[in-house]
């Protein structure tokens, strides 16, 4: 049996495919909304996830990313749009298959059921990271910007890794120093600084003008795809 996670906000479309899913001997639970799914991927590590891309709080895609992020769970994308721009952009980001509504029953069982029996193959991959059009591959130790790779060092790939973990957040100095170089806190050390420079200038950008790597003046640094 396995442990399904919907996240769908149409309550009609929940409540079928919760009976549906379960008649097929799924164990199933559903939210509303991107955030309580990104919370219930974290706290109830379900096998796989269903995810409907129009949510009223986030964007489905961003939603993938974020959820890519932290687990490497099967994803399933239903979708109501059926532009080919979302699906690639839902693959891109790290969804597993999609299927477009309206859909039955059958299809999106037979569908569960290929996705968790190809991720039963192995150990789980760590998942690529993607934000924006930077692509972070921990498995293979490879960043690329818009599909040139980066030239980085370990330490600038840890560094990079470690931000692209974290889409959007800001991280601290001290955070960065104790986590990816595991060191302690030194206040007035330029390490950090010296580092987050570096990898601006091979992200081809200038801290005047900054595009994935933001600093938040006397917080800390931020990863997130430009605007
Ligand atoms: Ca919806």
């Amino acid at each position: 049996m396995a442990r399904l996670l919907l996240i769908e906000d149409d309550p009609a479309i929940r409540t079928t495919l919760i009976r549906a899913l379960r008649e097929r001997g799924h164990a199933v639970a559903a939210v509303g909304t991107a955030m309580a799914g990104l919370q219930s991927v974290l706290d109830d590590r379900p096998d796989l996830v269903l995810l409907d891309l129009g949510l009223p709080d986030r964007d489905g895609v961003e939603l993938l990313r974020m959820v890519r992020a932290v687990s490497p769970v099967p994803i399933i994308i239903a979708t109501a749009r059926d532009a080919d721009r979302d699906v690639v952009l839902g693959l891109d980001a790290g969804a597993d298959d999609y299927l477009v509504k309206p859909f039955t029953a059958a299809q999106l069982d037979a569908r569960i059921r290929a996705v968790l029996r190809r991720g039963g193959d192995g150990p789980p991959q760590p998942a690529v990271l993607v934000v924006g059009d930077l692509r972070v591959d921990p498995a293979a130790r490879l960043a690329s910007l818009a599909d040139e790779p980066l030239d980085l060092t370990p330490r600038e790939f840890d560094l990079l890794h470690y931000l692209a973990r974290r889409p959007g957040q800001v991280v601290t100095k001290r955070e960065l120093l104790t986590e990816v170089w595991q060191v302690p806190y030194g206040g007035a050390d330029k390490t950090v600084d010296v580092h987050l420079s570096w990898l601006r200038r091979k992200l081809g950008e200038t801290a005047r003008e900054p595009r994935y790597l933001q600093t938040v003046r006397g917080v800390g640094v931020r990863l997130g795809a430009p605007r």
